[in-house]
């Protein structure tokens, strides 16, 4: 079977369980959005934000990219902060990066030539300023602090944007969070939380 066609039945047949479980589901949805969260995670097909935070349609708002970044260059993620911040309303930020990530690891080892040079280069700057610790390590450990320093850092130039700090000069959301996931056991890991008080207890938050 066309593998593109597979996906059009798995769908098909998605939608009449969903529902024949809950009648109201989809008309309930076409209604209208209040997700509670915005989740940027990176573009790795291995990390599927939804299955693995069991969430449903609705309940998270999403931005992927190479690496799970957060660029001040970067309109599109600029817009979808701002949306979720401003429209939506999200109380939490979650920057979920990944262990085994590729991107992180190009940053490291030198990209291949070409777009990824460039889009990489906030990681790879991170690897430099945290060299000499870095270098330190054997290469996946290497590799996996890089991933953990990365997601701390996106989240710190989240807590930067003009987006955050408006907000929590009105209130006291948004929560950023910065997490890492680890392919091998499926487990999340909390690195990081911020709020407009300041770094939270991780377990209290
Ligand atoms: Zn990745």
């Amino acid at each position: 079977m066309n593998p593109a066609r597979r996906l059009l039945l798995a769908n098909k047949s998605w939608a009449q369980e969903r529902r024949s479980i809950d009648p109201e589901f989809f008309a309930r949805l076409a209604n209208g959005q209040q997700p509670e969260f915005l989740w940027i995670s990176c573009s790795d097909s291995r990390v599927p934000e939804t299955q693995l935070t069991v969430t449903d349609a609705g309940e998270l708002f999403v931005h992927r990219n190479v690496a799970n970044l957060v660029r001040a260059d970067d309109r599109n993620v600029l817009c979808v902060l701002q949306y979720a911040i401003e429209a939506l309303k999200v109380h939490h930020v979650i920057v979920c990066g990944h262990y085994g990530c590729g991107g992180v690891k190009a940053a490291m080892t030198g990209p291949p030539p070409g777009r990824l040079t460039e889009w990489l280069e906030p990681v790879a700057d991170i690897y430099q300023r945290h060299r000499a610790e870095l270098d330190l390590l054997p290469e996946d450990e290497r590799w996996a602090k890089l991933v953990e320093l990365n997601s701390v850092a996106q989240v710190n130039r989240l807590a930067e944007t003009d987006v955050i700090q408006n907000a929590w000069a009105r209130g006291q959301y948004p929560y950023l969070h910065a997490w890492v996931y680890s392919l091998p056991d499926g487990l999340i890991q909390p690195l990081l939380t911020l709020s407009p008080k300041g770094p939270q207890d991780l377990l209290g938050t």
